[in-house]
């Protein structure tokens, strides 16, 4: 054979490879982007699901609002200190109940809250 249809055999092969190469690289870079779109959809999904979550009816006392009573007074028990050392520091606590009256001025926005939709298809 001519030393011409190695070069043009040599060159054709190297071509080859490049262009397998080249779709290679394209492939992964695709599979790499969607990928990623789903990442974000799950990620999109999971706020989704927390913001369609009604809050916690949480006082301020970080106490649920069941245990406070109707005129907002707070029965949790709480561990009250009594007694410090020297740096302020509370080295002794004792059972009490937790102080708690509620905030009973305007309430922005704690009482727009909607209920649970029970017709979930
Ligand atoms: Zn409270
Ligand atoms: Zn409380």
């Amino acid at each position: 054979m001519d030393w011409f249809w190695w070069v043009f055999i040599f060159f054709m092969a190297g071509g080859f490879a490049k262009v397998a190469d080249t779709a290679r690289t394209a492939l992964r870079t695709r599979h790499e982007r969607k990928m990623e779109r789903l990442e974000t959809a799950r990620q999109e999904r999971h706020e989704l699901a927390a913001a369609q979550k009604p809050p916690e009816p949480v006082c301020g006392c970080t106490h649920h609002l069941a245990k406070h009573d109707k005129k907002g007074k707070c029965h949790e028990l709480v561990q009250v200190p009594v007694a410090w050392d020297a740096h302020h520091e509370p080295v002794q606590y004792e059972a009490g109940q937790c102080t708690c009256q509620q905030y009973v001025g305007p309430q922005p926005l704690s009482q727009v809250y909607a209920e649970d939709l029970t017709d979930l298809a």
